[in-house]
C-alpha cells in the first residue's frame, strides 16, 4: 500500500485515519494517526472506523463521478451545478435551487463565492457554504436521501465542491 493513497484524505479526516492505520498496518507499525480532539491513536481509529465513509464504485469516486439525472434547480432547471435545499427539511417535495436562484429566494449576496462554493460569511464568522438558510444539497450514493448538513462524509462534500456554481460561461473579454 502507498503512501499517496492515504494522502488522497484530508488530515484530520475519519478516513485518513482508518486509511493511515491501514498503511501503518502494511509496514507491520500501530496505528499512529490522531484527531484535533482524540489524541489517542487507538481511540482516534476505533472512532474514525465508525465515521470513515468509502465510495465503493467502480471508479473509487463518489457517484462514480456523475451528476443524478434529476438533481436540478427546481427554479431554472440548471443541472450539473451545486444545488442548496432548505436546512432542515427533508425528502419529499424538496426544494433544490442552484446558487443564483438560492441567493435570489434568500435574498442575498453571492458575489464573493468561491470556485468550492463558500462565500464570506456576512456575520464575519469566516467562509461559508450556506446560502441564508440553505444548505449544501448532498445526495447519499443511494440516491434515496440527502445527507444531513453535519453528517456529510468527505467525499461527498468533495463531489460537491467540483461541481460548478454555475452553467454561464463567463464573459470573454
Ligand atoms: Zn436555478
Amino acid at each position: 500500500m502507498k503512501k499517496s493513497t492515504v494522502d488522497c484524505y484530508p488530515q484530520g479526516s475519519a478516513e485518513y485515519v482508518v486509511m493511515h492505520a491501514r498503511w501503518q498496518a502494511s509496514r507491520g507499525r500501530r496505528p499512529s494517526a490522531t484527531l484535533s480532539f482524540m489524541r489517542n491513536p487507538r481511540q482516534a481509529l476505533a472512532w474514525a472506523r465508525r465515521y470513515a465513509y468509502f465510495p465503493d464504485t467502480e471508479t473509487g469516486l463518489y457517484l462514480n463521478g456523475q451528476v443524478p439525472e434529476d438533481y436540478k434547480c427546481g427554479e431554472c432547471g440548471a443541472h450539473g451545478v451545486k444545488l442548496w435545499r432548505l436546512y432542515q427539511t427533508f425528502l419529499d417535495h424538496q426544494q433544490f435551487t442552484c446558487a443564483e436562484c438560492s441567493a435570489k429566494a434568500e435574498d442575498k449576496d453571492i458575489s464573493g463565492i468561491n470556485a468550492d462554493g463558500c462565500m464570506p460569511c456576512e456575520l464575519g464568522c469566516g467562509d461559508t457554504d450556506q446560502i441564508g438558510w440553505r444548505v449544501p444539497a448532498i445526495p447519499t450514493e443511494e440516491l434515496d436521501t440527502y445527507w444531513g448538513y453535519s453528517s456529510v462524509p468527505q467525499p461527498g462534500c468533495d463531489w460537491w465542491r467540483k461541481l460548478p456554481n454555475t452553467t454561464k460561461k463567463a464573459a470573454v473579454a
